[in-house]
């Protein structure tokens, strides 16, 4: 029997989630990025854990803004997506694209997904079936293109669907309403789609966390996975286009939804 791998999720700032990964056998609890640093302190105390190391997924202020306060405190070891050491601080283990590294046990692989920064990276388990996908894919949705291009975020989208269908994927913020609300503007007939959009709307009225999906409905509902989808493609009278062309076509409805 392999040791379990604990996933403790917590939201903070206004959208964001947090993630504490825990390996009990040797004792070692990683923050998947660092939005908010009383956060994870709080949850680390409710968990009565020791933060051992942090694990990097893109530069921006809500995912590395905590890193150097929490190295100070807990003296922990940052892992980073080396393609952006110069903009992430602290990394102490700096990981190429496709290098598998060690948690505790665990083994995990990075992978390089430009796009909505031209350094993210994201983190599978590939045994546990899990994945830490930052802002790369979120429920329904996908990263603003901040830095990258259309062609190179649907080529980390594809990696991310080369993935097994029951892969559990954490995203980095609760944007799940709102993104239903879009998909439904270009792929209104999809019938998992507006059920799956009710049973989001449910959840939300309780305040439920949207986050982990699993990859197979993502592959059903999310229209950033589906610029080959017919339907969509006829909506949007792009039949001929190809498959960045109608990703990038969605990509900007989103930004000015
Ligand atoms: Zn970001």
């Amino acid at each position: 029997m392999n040791a379990q791998l604990e996933v403790h999720m917590f939201p903070c700032l206004s959208d964001n989630y947090g993630f504490l990964i825990h390996d009990s056998e040797e004792n070692l609890t990683a923050s998947i990025d660092t939005p908010d640093v009383s956060a994870i302190e709080d949850a680390l105390n409710q968990k009565g854990w020791e933060l051992t190391h942090i694990i990097n997924t893109h530069h921006h202020y809500d995912h590395a803004g905590g890193n150097l306060e929490l190295k100070k405190k807990t003296n922990c070891i940052i892992i980073g997506p080396a393609e952006d050491i110069e903009r992430i601080p602290g990394i102490d283990l700096p990981i190429e694209h496709g290098q598998e590294f060690k948690f505790g046990s665990f083994e995990v692989k990075g992978f390089h997904t430009p796009g909505h920064t031209t350094g993210h990276m994201v983190y599978h388990f590939e045994s546990e079936k899990i994945a830490f996908v930052g802002d790369t894919i979120f429920v329904m949705g996908c990263g603003r293109l901040f830095e990258g291009t259309p062609q190179q975020m649907i080529e980390s989208l594809d990696l991310i669907m080369s993935w097994p269908d029951e892969t559990l994927l954490y995203c980095a913020h609760e944007y799940t309403q709102a993104n239903a609300e879009f998909a439904i503007t270009v792929d209104g007939m999809n019938q998992d789609l507006i059920q799956r959009k009710s049973e989001v709307d449910d959840l939300r009225r309780e305040l439920i966390p949207t986050v982990p999906t699993q990859l197979h409905l993502e592959k059903k509902t999310n229209p950033f996975l589906r610029s080959d989808d017919q339907e969509i493609r006829m909506g949007l009278g792009m039949m001929e286009s190809t498959r960045t062309e109608v990703f990038a076509e969605i990509r900007n409805r989103k930004d000015q939804f």
